[in-house]
């Protein structure tokens, strides 16, 4: 067939639409990676004759189940749980479980893709999948959330394995809810194997991993300053989010002499031009991981405003968006813009809306994509699953040069396929898309049609 004869982006968009009607999050994340992606196999006819794009968009197996749970009160509660294996050409399957009242399909269909991508990009042979369940953990007892983890792995268990697909946290999912699940999978199966990574450090958990998603998010945007001849050091920052990820961002750019002025969560966010220091963020990780309370209780710790909305209007030089999809609409990244914002590391996956990505791109802003920027975490996953298959926990300082090589790794391959004409723009959303598509596409090629 020739080229002319293939469909081009838009014919591919509508039929996606069409297969996948209302998916509104999972037809965002293709269009991103299929935008680029055109333009890269615009002249490689074996990727179109072959419809590699349409088999990645089309997940290898969406499984849906009911959760039944028993409350405090004595009530039945039933819930909707899933698990999306999206790809598993490089690696077995791999990807968070997300626990918030929001999931649904198309979330997990867009994660599962993103995750794809993402994996490839880490250069760790992973493939990509993601789950959850429409369950709120907020407000439920601590015996509350483990009925639920346990009912929720009494399906779970029979579509994962070490070697089929590893679940790992993710929004409302942290080590607590990992150890439950870990715990309810051991006891079905009567198996000690690495089959969910974030684990307790006394069963095989890896170090570093907690830290891995916020660390990695600001090494790439060090990265991509260093390029610049510049870094993170002095530069006023801008942080959403006051979860896991968003914790460890503000840790590192600490370290890195950054200051961090803005934190948010659900109901709003907290403005401290003081900065959030480590001993402000040692109170905010027991508010947020222990106590499990609101970020107004900061404003009253440490005086400081704390108001509802997003922390977008905020002048800063750096963003970095933490929380939750679609968080900087096109409208906020257009006053991040004109507030001066010189970088934009995504910390959470697709934070940003697609005519924001436009914006910052248009406008020469450092923009590193959630599938580059914050790979770091399911890279340490990756290694923890090393560890648990060799049956040893490497050491600490180990960890930390090897997110850093990782991290610079992937800098690297999307800055190499991220080289704009006529500037030296670098664009990372083209770089991350085309470097992660080509992994995954060849691999799929040296299979067949299967
Ligand atoms: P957490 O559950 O630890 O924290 C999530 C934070 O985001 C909380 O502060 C939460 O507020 C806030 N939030 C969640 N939903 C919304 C919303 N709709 N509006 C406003 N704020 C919201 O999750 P993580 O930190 O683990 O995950 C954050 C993001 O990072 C997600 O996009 C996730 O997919 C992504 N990510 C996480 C990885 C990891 O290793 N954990 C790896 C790669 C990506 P509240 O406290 O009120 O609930």
């Amino acid at each position: 067939m020739a080229i002319s004869d293939h469909v081009n982006l838009e014919q591919f968009m509508e039929g996606l639409k069409r297969r996948n009607p209302g998916e509104i999050e999972f037809q965002q994340a293709v269009y991103e990676v299929a935008s680029n992606v055109f333009d890269y196999i615009a002249d490689k006819e074996v990727y179109h004759d072959e419809q590699i794009l349409r088999r990645i968009a089309e997940p290898d197996r969406v499984v849906s189940f009911r959760v039944c749970w028993e409350d405090d009160n004595g009530n039945i509660r039933v819930q909707r749980g899933w698990r999306v294996q999206n790809n598993n050409s490089i690696g077995p399957y791999k990807g968070g479980l997300r626990f918030h009242p929001s999931v649904n399909q198309s979330i997990l269909k867009f994660l599962a893709f993103e995750q794809t991508f993402k994996n490839s990009l880490t250069g760790l042979p992973m493939g990509g999948a993601k789950g959850g369940a429409n369950f709120n953990p907020k407000g439920k007892s601590p015996r509350e959330v483990m009925r639920f983890c346990q009912s929720f792995m009494n399906e779970l268990y029979r579509h994962i394995g070490e070697d089929t697909d590893i679940p790992a946290g993710d929004i409302g999912v942290g080590a607590r809810e990992i150890g439950y699940l870990f715990g309810q999978y051991k006891r079905l199966t009567n198996r000690f194997v690495g089959v969910l990574t974030g684990k307790g450090m006394e069963f095989g958990g890896s170090p570093i991993r907690t830290e891995a998603t916020g660390y990695g998010t600001v090494y790439f945007m060090e990265s991509m300053l260093t390029n610049v001849k510049d870094s993170v050091e002095g530069k006023r920052c801008l942080v959403s989010g006051s979860g896991n990820v968003a914790q460890y961002a503000v840790e590192k750019i600490n370290q890195l002499g950054g200051k961090v002025v803005t934190l948010s969560d659900s109901s709003g966010f907290i403005y401290d031009p003081n900065g959030v220091d480590e001993e402000k963020l040692a109170w905010v990780m027991d508010l947020k991981n222990v106590r499990r309370g609101r970020l107004s209780e900061y404003a009253e710790e440490f005086g400081c405003a704390h108001q509802a909305g997003r922390p977008w209007d905020v002048e800063a030089d750096l963003a970095f968006p933490c929380a939750t999809q679609n968080e900087i609409s096109t409208e906020e990244a257009k006053v991040l813009i004109k507030n001066g914002i010189r970088g934009v590391s995504e910390g959470a996956n697709m934070p940003t809306e697609q005519n924001g990505i436009h914006a910052f791109t248009e406008a020469r802003i450092l923009f590193a994509p959630s599938k580059a920027a914050n790979a770091g975490g399911v890279a340490v996953s990756g290694l923890e699953m090393s560890q648990n298959s060799a049956r040893i926990t490497w050491k600490e300082e180990e960890l930390q040069k090897l997110l850093l090589d990782i991290m610079t790794g992937i800098h690297d391959r999307c800055a190499e396929h991220g080289r704009t004409s006529g500037d030296d723009y670098i664009d990372y959303v083209k770089g991350a898309n085309i470097a992660a598509f080509i992994k995954v596409a060849d691999a799929m090629l040296a299979y067949g049609v299967v």
